[in-house]
């Protein structure tokens, strides 16, 4: 028989900070907190009003770069391209990364 306590396997960081909404000690927090923004912090009540203000999750959909592909040809050295960060619609001038980097430089 067993009767570990079953510890929750998230980590708390210890400390003695303020919540910045409303006084409140802050003595647990799921992550450490940069010294620097140590005047920003919530405790648990304010986080919990702020994210419901905010009307809850917000999906964030950067970094994801939509690729097209396709079959054009380098207008300046004839080499193919097959994958452009946008849809082209004129393909008489496309230029590969190369030639494209150089005009960028040029
Ligand atoms: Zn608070
Ligand atoms: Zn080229």
């Amino acid at each position: 028989m067993t009767d570990d306590m079953q510890n929750s396997d998230r980590q708390m960081y210890q400390g003695d900070w303020k919540c910045s909404e409303c006084g409140a000690s802050i003595t647990e927090l799921p992550f450490q907190p940069d010294p620097d923004r140590e005047d920003t912090l919530l405790c648990k009540d304010c986080h919990r009003k702020k994210r419901q203000a905010r009307g809850g999750d917000r999906q964030d959909n950067r970094g994801e770069r939509r690729m097209f592909s396709g079959n054009w040809t380098c207008a300046k050295c004839g080499a193919s391209i097959t994958e452009l960060p946008f849809n082209p619609t004129n393909t008489d001038n496309l230029l590969c990364r190369d030639c494209h980097r150089a005009s960028r430089e040029a």
